[in-house]
């Protein structure tokens, strides 16, 4: 058997974010990253990054021209309503979109310059001992953080139930060129037609754009359906390499256990339910994971309580959010305020790609603008 003080499965956004932070708070911490794939790979993604999860980022001492280098920021948003209202603003803060290849190569990179070892194993067997966790009965760690995304096999191991079918969506992506005049502006369009549901486009910058459509799984989702729902939101777009996955919705999020196993990211569905983005939640919740490793068996506890007073109150607001958004007209009420208030179209956004708060301007705004009946 061969110990690390921290072993974290998988390397994408939240497992990077953890071993870095590992490495930060303990720079004589033995951390080792296990993921089945060699990196550069390719995840399936929109590949939108929020601006807040560069600042997550920075808190762990990267400068994020070294992630965003050579993509533009994307300064603009448009959003259409289940109903066909459309607004189109300048976000508070600009966005950037990567391919994923590329963005979580980078990260990883990082995480192997501050001290992490990086190595290639598929994890298939954890158990749990209450002085170490044994992975694949070849390494034993102090500290286990399952970053290892949706379809998660430290989730698994720990006895954590799945997603419900109403608390995972399932989305498929590809790449085409950008429609006429998007350059700089992010596009999502929902539809009533098997609402909730929505097709992005998401610019590179260059004239290339990632576009994809996501649904509930609960609605009965098939290839077939996905594919047609992306024609019919996005006419004309014929994108190539399409690809689905599923996103564990933070609806659905399981209570993190106590003990030596910590789960970070899409493992512990932390995807915001109003919009399908996980980078930000993964990489947050990966560097509070990552410190908390340094508590040993009080890490669960530790990390528990570090989410719950960084993200409690906003999953609690996107929860609620995410219930209320059920009514379509209730959506294109807030659409309409937004575009008549730049306010409530930045508590909009940050509600559904940061840690923003159902704002009471947001639903004073929406009631104004419900239909009168
Ligand atoms: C179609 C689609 C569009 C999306 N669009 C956006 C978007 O535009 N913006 C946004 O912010 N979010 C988006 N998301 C969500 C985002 O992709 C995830 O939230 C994010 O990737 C979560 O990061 P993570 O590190 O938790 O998991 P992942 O990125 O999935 O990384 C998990 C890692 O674990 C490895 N792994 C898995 N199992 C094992 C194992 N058994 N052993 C070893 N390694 C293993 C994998 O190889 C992978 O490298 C989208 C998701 C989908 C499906």
């Amino acid at each position: 058997m061969e110990h690390w003080d921290v072993v974290v499965v998988g390397g994408g956004p939240a497992g990077a974010a953890a071993a870095l932070a590992a490495r930060r708070a303990d720079p004589a911490a033995r951390v080792l990253v296990l993921d089945r794939a060699g990196f550069p790979r390719d995840k399936v993604c929109g590949d939108g990054i929020a601006a807040e999860a560069f600042d997550v980022l920075a808190g762990l001492g990267v400068e994020p021209a070294t992630v965003t280098d050579g993509f533009p920021a994307v300064p603009r948003l448009r959003l259409t309503s289940p109903r066909g209202t459309t607004v189109e603003r300048a976000t508070e803060r600009p966005s950037h979109v990567i391919p994923r290849a590329v963005l979580d190569a980078r990260l990883i990179g990082v995480a192997q310059d501050a001290g992490a070892v990086l190595r290639r194993q598929q994890v298939r067997q954890v158990s749990v001992h209450p002085d170490r966790v044994e992975v694949d009965g070849s390494v034993t760690a102090g500290v286990l953080i399952g970053a290892d995304g949706a379809e998660s096999v430290v989730r698994r191991a720990l006895g954590v139930r799945r997603n419900a079918p109403t608390e995972l969506a399932v989305a498929l992506r590809g790449y085409a060129p950008e429609l006429p005049g998007q350059a700089g502006v992010q596009v999502i369009v929902t539809t009533e037609q098997r609402w909730p549901a929505y097709a992005w486009s998401f610019p590179l910058g260059d004239g290339r754009a990632n576009v994809g459509y996501g649904e509930l799984v609960s609605g009965g989702a098939s290839r077939a359906g996905l594919e047609d729902g992306l024609r019919r939101l996005l006419p004309g777009v014929a994108p190539d390499a399409l690809r689905a996955h599923r996103l564990p919705l933070s609806t659905g999020r399981p209570r993190q256990p106590d003990g030596r196993v910590l789960l970070a990211g899409d493992a512990t569905a932390l995807i915001n339910p109003l919009t399908g983005e996980g980078i930000f939640y993964a990489v947050l919740s990966g560097a509070l994971a990552g410190v908390a490793a340094g508590a040993g068996a009080g890490a669960g506890a530790a990390y528990r309580e570090a989410l719950g007073r960084r993200l409690g109150r906003h999953l609690r607001h996107s929860t609620t959010a995410s219930w209320l958004s059920r009514r379509p007209a209730l959506m294109d009420a807030v659409l309409r305020s937004a575009g008549a208030r730049q306010q409530v179209f930045d508590d909009v956004v940050r509600l559904g790609l940061a840690d923003g708060r159902l704002t009471l301007r947001a639903l004073a705004g929406a009631a104004r603008h419900l239909p009168r009946t």
